[in-house]
């Protein structure tokens, strides 16, 4: 029953002189890393944080994040994980929300936290840089820098009980209304690494290189890179923010051996040029979730690299992830997998949502285990509406074969409904996909007079690619029944997209509807 700071003491303990932390310049072993997380917990110890108070952290991907993080957890306080791109109407609802009395960010978004200050209920604001030139701070804010070296590089953590305490607040993403907190404990976070940890086969403690291009601040990222690398004592990559020149640069240089991402990132690797020049057969195993990945991509991935990519599926009530093709047994085509050791599902129907359906049949995915949050922060209604008898309800339609994969079909909330037909946007995208000319393409519902709605599909062609709406309608006429064929298609040079690579639906959605 270890916490995410007595892993990395673990870690520190088995591999002192082993890279924890590879930045820019920055290396730190672990046993500096665990310092400096007991340092850092020995400030905001001084500075009043106690147990169950609110820490947001607001920034890119760095060290001092790991730090802060680690640091909170010690102190039995709860880490607000706040996306660094927010703007201040964002940021103040959070911080209000969570009530956080803390906040560590990156100094570049200071005068953001500046503004909203007045408005929330913030005692402590401390700052750190990452170099790239200063920003001007005044002195209501504490510079991370000059605190640590004033506290001993050891610290106690305090007593916690693993399966009550929070540990994190994770807002989800808000691709759909307004974000919620999901409170997820101590044994969320340590038992959904475990249980992808269990899942990556050819993973050895002590011996791996991690890829950290997704953002810690999204439970994805927080899992799959930052706690998973702790707990195996596995060296992070980290990259600030994913960018593919410097993503295949750091490939090159640094040898990472796992790549957790999303699959644009492997899109991006698969388009860009001479990747086989980047050394990227060091890339042994990645696990690919957030959203669907077609089946090219795998192809082309794991020929270009030779390692393994699998896709799988999470959602952040779960810490995130719940399911995943197998790495080395076997993997089913367009399956998120099957589900990670201990953990349950099921699909019920869609209108009641209390009968189980049998393999084949379409309904809401449910999810049982020990990742799955204590519920959302200050929501009891919404806690209610999405927990009922331990079982998460994922608000995703999926289906399961006789073997217990399962499939997403859509989000509930997508489902496009034309002329009473429910069309499922995905099933038109992977459509889309399997045409030679097309990059990315995704389908939504507009506002049609006569039907309610109708599909529209946005699309990215290949680099040198041309084509028109003519040939791509044409095309979808062979391969889906008429009442599912795209009745407009638009061509762009980019998706509209969250930092994780997940297209922002919502916002193609509004732009049609603000033609009308
Ligand atoms: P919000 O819940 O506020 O709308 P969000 O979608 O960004 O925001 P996350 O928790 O980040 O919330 O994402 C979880 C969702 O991502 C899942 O419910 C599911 O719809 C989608 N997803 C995750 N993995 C896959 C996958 N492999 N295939 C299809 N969809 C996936």
């Amino acid at each position: 029953d270890l916490t995410m700071p007595q892993y990395l003491d673990k870690s520190a303990k088995d591999f002192p002189e082993r890279a924890a932390i590879v930045f820019a310049e920055t290396q730190y072993s672990f046993r500096k890393l665990a310092g400096l997380v007991n340092q850092c917990a020995g400030a905001l110890n001084a500075l009043g944080v106690k147990k169950g108070d609110r820490v947001a952290i607001m920034s890119p991907n760095c060290p001092q994040y790991i730090l802060g993080f680690l640091a909170t957890l010690k102190l039995g306080a709860v880490v607000v994980q706040v996306n660094p791109m927010y703007v201040e109407r964002e940021l103040e609802y959070i911080l209000k929300d969570s009530g956080a009395q803390t906040i560590i960010a990156y100094d570049a978004l200071y005068r953001r936290i500046k503004n909203v200050r007045s408005r929330v209920a913030l005692q402590n604001v401390l700052v750190f840089t990452l170099g790239k030139g200063s920003v001007a701070i005044d002195s209501n804010a504490l510079q991370i820098e000059e605190l640590l070296p004033q506290y001993p590089t050891q610290f106690q953590q305090v007593p916690l009980d693993m399966d009550e305490d929070i540990a994190v607040f994770q807002y989800t993403g808000g691709t759909t209304g307004v974000s919620k907190g999901a409170m997820l404990t101590h044994r969320n976070l340590t038992a959904n690494t475990l249980q992808v940890t269990e899942w990556m086969e050819t993973m050895k403690y002590g011996k791996d290189k991690v890829l950290c291009a997704l953002p810690f601040f999204h439970s994805y990222g927080m899992t799959g890179c930052l706690n998973f690398s702790i707990i195996n004592a596995a060296t992070m990559i980290i990259m600030a923010q994913f960018n593919i020149k410097e993503c295949m640069e750091l490939i090159k240089h640094e040898k990472p051996t796992i790549f957790p991402g999303v699959p644009t990132m492997y899109i991006a690797v698969n388009n860009y040029p001479n990747a086989q020049g980047y050394g990227i057969k060091s890339i042994k195993s990645c696990m690919s979730g957030s959203a669907p990945l077609p089946m090219e991509v795998v192809e082309q991935f794991e020929k270009l690299t030779e390692g393994l990519l699998v896709e799988g599926y999470g959602l952040s009530e779960a810490s995130p992830v719940t399911h995943c093709n197998p790495l080395l047994e076997r993997r089913k085509v367009g399956s998120i997998g099957i589900p990670l050791p201990d953990t349950d599902c099921k699909i019920v129907d869609l209108e009641t949502g209390l009968r189980e359906l049998p393999p084949g049949e379409i309904g809401e995915l449910c999810i049982k285990g020990p990742q799955v949050m204590k519920g959302y922060w200050n929501m009891p209604e919404e806690t209610a509406n999405t927990l009922k008898n331990e079982w998460l309800y994922t608000g995703d339609i999926a289906k399961m074969d006789e073997e217990g994969y399962c499939y997403i079909v859509d989000r509930k909330k997508d489902i496009i409904i034309a002329g009473g037909y429910n069309i499922y946007p995905r099933e038109i995208e992977e459509v889309l996909y399997e045409h030679p000319k097309i990059r990315e393409a995704v389908a939504v519902g507009v506002p049609d007079p006569y039907r309610g709605e109708t599909v529209k599909a946005f699309i990215v062609l290949k680099e040198g690619m041309q084509a028109d709406a003519k040939e791509i309608i044409h095309y979808c006429r062979a391969n889906l029944a008429r009442y599912k064929v795209p009745q407009y298609v638009e061509f762009r040079n980019a998706l509209p997209q969250n930092v994780m690579g997940k297209v922002l639906r919502r916002i193609l959605r509004e732009e049609e509807s603000q033609k009308i």
